[in-house]
């Protein structure tokens, strides 16, 4: 479910409300750029400690 809030912005620009179609993204463009810092294998921002998932914690 979604939920109703004010603030629907694009978690990544912050500049454009989000679309359904690119949920929760504003855009193609913007749901692409998250997707490839993924597919990088290292969604690590520089001087920040390492942010690792755990695969396998269920
Ligand atoms: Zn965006």
């Amino acid at each position: 479910m979604e939920t109703a809030d004010n603030n629907d912005l694009c978690p990544l620009c912050k500049k454009n409300s989000i679309t359904a179609k690119y949920h929760p993204f504003c855009s193609a463009r913007c749901a692409d750029v998250d997707l490839g810092r993924w597919l990088k294998g290292n969604y690590v921002l520089p001087g920040e400690k390492a942010y690792i998932l755990k695969a396998d914690e269920t």
